[in-house]
């Protein structure tokens, strides 16, 4: 997976906004005229995605257009019903780092679910996953995003307010977990799918516990 690079200003080449692909943005000065005398705005600048052509507009460092969202995209094998929810918490990153960490451990506890689980607990569900041989790696994570998830929005010992960086972080594992749970899954069954059916037969049969 090709890293995310967040937007910044003057950056010459990001993931922008609009279309999320990682592209170079042409950086504008914003010019201002009075009676026929120009000059730079020097707080104001804006840039312009080479792949879709469309503006970012900035205020001094921040992005005032679009909505600052700087959480990556959900990766593309979720559920339909779980990237709605990641979607969500992208929307409202940037302005409320709990809201969107609680709503990705909401995310978490619908994951666990779509990988066959009740989801009355994730505690209960995340630990029958490591029973059914679940790496210790995506298990960690899951456990990062229920944890944070939930201190987010009681009072604890993270407070998330000042550190959107760990949040945005946060949207970055639930990728991971679903690379590792579902792409990767997905990718091996469809070329073991392509090994002759004799050859698959003689694998499981290898594979058979013996009698
Ligand atoms: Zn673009």
């Amino acid at each position: 997976m090709q890293p995310y690079t967040p937007p910044k200003l003057n950056l010459q080449a990001f993931n922008c906004p609009h279309c999320n692909a990682y592209a170079n943005q042409l950086w504008h000065d914003v010019i201002k005229g009075v009676n026929q005398s120009y000059s730079t705005q020097k707080d104001f600048r804006f840039c312009v995605c080479s792949h879709c052509k469309k503006s970012c507009y900035w205020f001094n460092e921040e992005m005032i257009y679009p909505n600052r969202v700087t959480a990556p995209l959900p990766n593309p094998d979720l559920p339909d019903k779980i990237k709605v929810d990641f979607e969500e918490a992208r929307q409202i990153a940037n302005l409320s780092p709990k809201g969107a960490a609680a709503l990705l451990r909401l995310v978490v506890q619908k994951l666990c679910m779509h990988l066959g689980e009740d989801g009355k607990s994730i505690d209960q569900d995340i630990r029958s996953l490591v029973g059914k041989g679940l790496s210790r790696k995506v298990q960690q994570a899951l456990d990062i995003v229920r944890v944070i998830g939930n201190e987010s929005v009681h009072p604890g010992q993270i407070d998330l307010k000042d550190d959107p960086e760990t949040t945005a972080q946060l949207f970055g594992l639930i990728n991971i977990i679903a690379d590792r749970m579902i792409t990767q899954e997905k990718t091996i069954d469809a070329l073991y799918e392509i090994l002759p059916a004799a050859k698959r037969d003689a694998i499981e049969n290898r594979d058979k516990p013996k009698a």
